[in-house]
C-alpha cells in the first residue's frame, strides 16, 4: 500500500496476534493492490467485462463502495483509476493531461456501470462476478487501509488481544483502551508542522486523515496537485481544505469519509455531517481554521498553538 504500516497490541498472545496481522494485511495487498499484477483488482481491470469472481468480504468492500459514491454523490468514487492514472498517481511518471484526454476518460467513470452479481457456476459457495464496461478500472485506495484495519484488528481480537493501536500510513485504529484501562490517546497531525493541532481521547476507534499535504506533484505551471481527486471535473481536488480527519468506530466507514469530505470541501462536509451524524470529523482549513464535531465535546483537546477551533453543533 505504499506505506509504513505498524502494528501494536499487548497481552499473552501479543506476538502470535501481530503475525497473524502482518499475513492479514498481505492478503489485503494480494486482493486490493491496483499495482500489483495478479491481484483481484489488477484482473479485474485487465478485464473488466468478463470481470473477477469474488467471495462475499470482497463483494461486501466494492458494494459499500458504490453506496457511499451514492451517498456523497460521487464524492468517493471507486472507479476514477482511468483518471488519477493518466496523471501519473500510479507510475509517479506525473504529468497533467490536456481537457480533451480527460474529457475523454471522464466517461470511464461512472460507478453506476460496476456490476456484483452471483457466480453462475458456484452454486455451493458465496461467490459473486463483479464486472465492469470496457475501459473501467477500479481503485480501492481511498478505502484500502480502513479495510485492512478492520480485517487486522478483527484478527487481534481472535487471538485473545484486548488492547491495540494500529498506524496504516496515517490511519489510526485502536482496539480497547489502552493497557492500563484509560483511552488510547490519537493526535492529529499539524499540515505546516510541529505539534499535532489537537488530540481526541478514543477507545475501539478508527482516526482517519486525508490530506493534501503529503502526496501530490508540482506542475510545471507551478500549481500544486494532490491525490485526492475530484470525479466531476477529473482534476486534483482544489478547495478550502488541507485536512480532514473522520472519527468512528468502523475504519472502513471513517476512511471512505475522510476522502469524501475532503473532496466536498468544508460547507458541503458540514452539511453532510448534520444530516448523517454517525461520524465525527476534525476539519483543517488552508487558512488554518479548525472545525470538529460536538460528538468529539469532552474527547478532544487541543494545543497551545492551534487557533481558536469551531464546534459544529
Ligand atoms: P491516503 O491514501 O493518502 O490515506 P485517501 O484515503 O484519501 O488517502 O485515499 C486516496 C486514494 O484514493 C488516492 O491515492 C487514489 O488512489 C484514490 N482516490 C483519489 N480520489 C478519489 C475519490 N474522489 N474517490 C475515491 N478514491 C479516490
Ligand atoms: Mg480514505
Amino acid at each position: 500500500m505504499d506505506t509504513f504500516m505498524t502494528v501494536r497490541s499487548y497481552g499473552r498472545n501479543c506476538r502470535e496476534a501481530n503475525r497473524l496481522a502482518r499475513e492479514s494485511l498481505l492478503e489485503c495487498e494480494d486482493l486490493i493492490s491496483t499495482t500489483k499484477e495478479n491481484s483481484l483488482i489488477y484482473m479485474l481491470n485487465e478485464e473488466p467485462e468478463k470481470g473477477v469472481k469474488t467471495g462475499v468480504e470482497i463483494c461486501g468492500l466494492v458494494d459499500f463502495s458504490i453506496k457511499m459514491a451514492e451517498r456523497t454523490y460521487g464524492a468517493l468514487n471507486p472507479v476514477l483509476f482511468p483518471v488519477t492514472r493518466a496523471w501519473g498517481f500510479t507510475s509517479g511518471n506525473f504529468r497533467i493531461p490536456d481537457e480533451q484526454e480527460i474529457e475523454e476518460l471522464l466517461k470511464l467513470v461512472d460507478y453506476r456501470n460496476i456490476k456484483i452479481e452471483p457466480a453462475e457456476d458456484s452454486a455451493e459457495k458465496a461467490e459473486f462476478r463483479i464486472s465492469m464496461k470496457a475501459g473501467m478500472m477500479m481503485d480501492l485506495g481511498a478505502v484500502g487501509k480502513g479495510f485492512a484495519g478492520d480485517r487486522v484488528l478483527k484478527m487481534l481480537s481472535l487471538a485473545g488481544i484486548e488492547s491495540a493501536i494500529i498506524d496504516l500510513g496515517g490511519n489510526i485504529q485502536v482496539l480497547g483502551n489502552k493497557p492500563d484501562g484509560s483511552p488510547w490517546t490519537v493526535g492529529v497531525k499539524n499540515p505546516w508542522g510541529g505539534e499535532p493541532v489537537c488530540g481526541i481521547k478514543v477507545s475501539d476507534c478508527a482516526v482517519v486523515t486525508s490530506g493534501g499535504y503529503e502526496r501530490f506533484f508540482e506542475g510545471e505551471d507551478g500549481r500544486r496537485y494532490i491525490h485526492i481527486f475530484d470525479g466531476r471535473t477529473g482534476c486534483p481536488v482544489e478547495n478550502d481544505l488541507v485536512a480532514v480527519t473522520a472519527v468512528c468506530a468502523s475504519g472502513l466507514y471513517a476512511d471512505s469519509l475522510s476522502t469524501a469530505l475532503f473532496v466536498m470541501g468544508s460547507e458541503k462536509a458540514v452539511s453532510f455531517w448534520r444530516e448523517n451524524r454517525d461520524f465525527d470529523f476534525v476539519i483543517i482549513k488552508k487558512d488554518a481554521a479548525v472545525l470538529y464535531t460536538a460528538g468529539l465535546k469532552g474527547k478532544i483537546f487541543f494545543t497551545a498553538g492551534t487557533p481558536a477551533a469551531v464546534c459544529v453543533e
